[in-house]
Order: C-alpha cells, then sequence, then structure tokens
C-alpha cells in the first residue's frame, strides 16, 4: 500500500489537536525545544544494557514481521527491536541518535501469537509514522508550570494519538478478531490458547468497565489516562474496520454500504470525548454541569493547604472561566463550605452521575491537584474527601494518583 494511502488513514482528532499543540502560544515552542534533545540523547546504550535485542538468529520470527511490517509502513528509519523482562504485555518506541527503537516486553512474546505481535508492533510503527515519536509531551505532563487546561489538551491528543496507532495496527494485522484478541490479551494477561474473543460483546464492556473502574476500590490497575480504555479503543477500530478507507485500501468488501472515513472519525470524536473533561456537557436540563463540580471541588482541594494564592485562582478560572471564579470567591468559600457545595451540585441532579462523568470530574480534578507538580497530604485528602461524594473509594484515588501522569 501506497505511503499515502496509509498516512490518510490517520484519525482527524489526532491530526487536529497535534496542530494545536505544535502552534500553541505556550507550549509549541518547548515541543519543538523537546525535539532536538531527542537526538541528543544516548538512548541506544541504555537499552542494549538493559534489555536483549532481537536479532534474526535469537527470534527470527519476529524479526522477520518486523521487517515485512517497516517495509509496509514504508519507514526509513534504522529499527531496533528490544525485549524486555516483563510478565505484563507491554510495548514502546522511542528515537534516539541514530535509530529508532521499539521494545517489547517478554510477557507480549510469550503470550501473544504472531498476527497479534504484527498488531502491537504495526501499532507502535504508527506511533512513527505519525510523527508522535518525535512530538513528545511527557516532559510537559510533569512540569509544575503547566495550566491544567494545557494539560488536558496534551492527554487529550495522546489518547487520540492511540487512536491512531491502533488504526496502523489493524491495517498491519489485518483482521479486526486479531486486534481485539491482543488488545484483551495485554488487559487480562490471560493467554486464551486458541480462542478468539468477541468484539462486539467486548466493545459492549466499556459501561461495565467504567462503572467498575470508578466504583469499586479492587479494579487492578486500570485506570489509564493517557490511553483510551480498551473497550473504547475497539469500538473505534470496529468504526475504522466499517469505513470507506478499509474497503479502499484492502479491497475488503462487505454487503452495504460503507461510511466515509470523515463521518467515522466523527463518531470516533464522540466517544474520546465522553473522556475528556474540557469537552462540552451539552444536556440541556438544568442539572449542574460538570464545570460546577470542577468549580467547587477545585476550590476545595486549593483551599485545602490554607488561602487561595493568586496563581490557584488563575488556575481554576483559566478551568471555569473568570465570572465563575469571582462569583465563587464572593460567597467566601471555606475548606467546608465548597465540599458542600460540591455535594448540593449532586444532590441537584435529576439522575445519579453516570460513571463516565464521575471518570471525568474525578480527571478533571487530578489535573487540578497536580496543579503545582505533586500533590500535598492535604491536598490528596481533599480529593479523597470529594471522591467519596462520589461513591469512588479512597483505595482508587490512590490508585489514580500513582497512575498519573502515565506514559505510553
Ligand atoms: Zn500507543
Amino acid at each position: 500500500m501506497e505511503a499515502e494511502k496509509l498516512e490518510s488513514s490517520r484519525y482527524r482528532g489526532d491530526l487536529d489537536l497535534y496542530h494545536a499543540l505544535k502552534t500553541h502560544p505556550r507550549l509549541g515552542k518547548r515541543i519543538e525545544d523537546a525535539k532536538s534533545a531527542i537526538l541528543r540523547r544516548t538512548i541506544r546504550s541504555q537499552l542494549l544494557h538493559s534489555m536483549v535485542r532481537v536479532d534474526a538468529r535469537l527470534l527470527p520470527q519476529i524479526a522477520r514481521s518486523m521487517e515485512r511490517l517497516q517495509t509496509a509502513a514504508g519507514l526509513a528509519d534504522a529499527i531496533e527491536m528490544y525485549v524486555f523482562e516483563s510478565s505484563a504485555v507491554n510495548a514502546f518506541i522511542t528515537r534516539g541518535r541514530s535509530h529508532l527503537f521499539v521494545a517489547l516486553s517478554s510477557g507480549a512474546i510469550n503470550i501473544l501469537t504472531e498476527r497479534e505481535l504484527e498488531f502491537v508492533i504495526g501499532h507502535e510503527l504508527g506511533h512513527a509514522m505519525f510523527d508522535h515519536v518525535d512530538f513528545t509531551v511527557g516532559h510537559l505532563l510533569e512540569d509544575n508550570s503547566i495550566e491544567p487546561r494545557d494539560r488536558m489538551q496534551m492527554f487529550a491528543w495522546k489518547r487520540a494519538a492511540e487512536i491512531s496507532a491502533d488504526r496502523m495496527g489493524l491495517i498491519f494485522c489485518g483482521s479486526l478478531e486479531i486486534a481485539a484478541t491482543a488488545m484483551f490479551k495485554t488487559l487480562s494477561g490471560l493467554r486464551l490458547d486458541g480462542v478468539a474473543i468477541d468484539v462486539a460483546a467486548f466493545a459492549e464492556q466499556w459501561d461495565h468497565l467504567m462503572a467498575e473502574v470508578v466504583q469499586s476500590g479492587d479494579a487492578d490497575g486500570h485506570w489509564q489516562v493517557t490511553h483510551p480504555f480498551p473497550p473504547l479503543r475497539i469500538k473505534a477500530m470496529q468504526l475504522f474496520w466499517r469505513s470507506d478507507y478499509f474497503e479502499d485500501a484492502v479491497g475488503l468488501r462487505l454487503e452495504g454500504s460503507r461510511p466515509s472515513l470523515a463521518s467515522i472519525d466523527q463518531e470516533t470524536a464522540k466517544l474520546l470525548a465522553m473522556m475528556d473533561p474540557l469537552a462540552r456537557d451539552d444536556r440541556n436540563t438544568g442539572n449542574p454541569l460538570l464545570v460546577d463540580f470542577f468549580q467547587w471541588g477545585g476550590l476545595h482541594i486549593a483551599l485545602s493547604n490554607g488561602e487561595l494564592t493568586p496563581r490557584e485562582k488563575d488556575r481554576l478560572a483559566h478551568i471555569v472561566s473568570d465570572d465563575r471564579m469571582n462569583a465563587a470567591i464572593n460567597t467566601r468559600p471555606t475548606v467546608d463550605s465548597t465540599l458542600e457545595r460540591f455535594v448540593d451540585c449532586l444532590k441537584r441532579r435529576d439522575q445519579r452521575l453516570k460513571p463516565l462523568e464521575i471518570h471525568k470530574i474525578m480527571e478533571g480534578l487530578l489535573h487540578i491537584a497536580n496543579a503545582d507538580g505533586q500533590m500535598d497530604a492535604n491536598e490528596k485528602q481533599a480529593l479523597i474527601n470529594v471522591a467519596g461524594t462520589l461513591g469512588v473509594m479512597p483505595l482508587a484515588v490512590e490508585m489514580m494518583i500513582t497512575k498519573f501522569p502515565i506514559e505510553g
């Protein structure tokens, strides 16, 4: 397949956010500066010290897959592959001075079949093809001078980028079932030995998974901030698989007409918006909006370690607007009154918050609590207090905090 054709599979939301960040008045130059730092670093010697390099004699099958996919992807860069010790199924791609490096966990090699690995490798190569590898925002996510709002935008882009990478993995492994099975194995750690998973059933798990993760303390660490939840990724792949792109590129003929890639991108954007705290809440019901929850929850956290500083005020105003912030400050808010207001918003709703809405509120508040690059004991307690009113257990909050921010 020609490079252009592959390029055109890129998810529109990824491309739009990528350009928005590139020309961003506060972030654009800093992302550009990080690029030159990448080209100077000596990551290869670190990899050679800590991992096993995949070589055609050691792991011939994987080396062959890699070669085939690199040719198909039209990537001219020299690529080296490494294996690192971890029972979890995991992979990443990064750039050093002279090579691209793709690293796979030993768990991925032990558990995934050859074609499932091609999905994973294809996904990683997708990150290289779409310039995600050189467009690094990871260091900025940990920089305490970054506004929470800007940080949320970077996270939104990273999630969108995963959708583009998944599409490439899907194109290269050539089967929705295989892609879904690879993802299911990654998530569950189960081997499944030859059993293909039911794609539709997996996609349906979305609501259950959300409820499980948000409202039970023992969910097993799937609070992924930068990666969209796996069922969402499956849903997005399902949509893409049905699009006219797939018919044109792969010559896959199915009965009935295929929706255009542009309309599939719009559907996908709706799915991703469900995870984005900044996405507008357009229900017109008179119910308190998510922004009300950010306002009072955010103030509760900001006040938990003393006075509201001008900087904290600025940051909150950035998310909820100056007018709202000034009005809130006129009520002379205290730690207690802000939590009461938050609970009040909950009570005024005519139906319970959905797991997704809870997820958005928690994620937004986490960004606010992390605004100064760290979270002290008071802020953490304040976050736990707010979470408690939403039915989120303290253990789940701890888990979110340790997973934040996540790179991958
Ligand atoms: Zn990825």
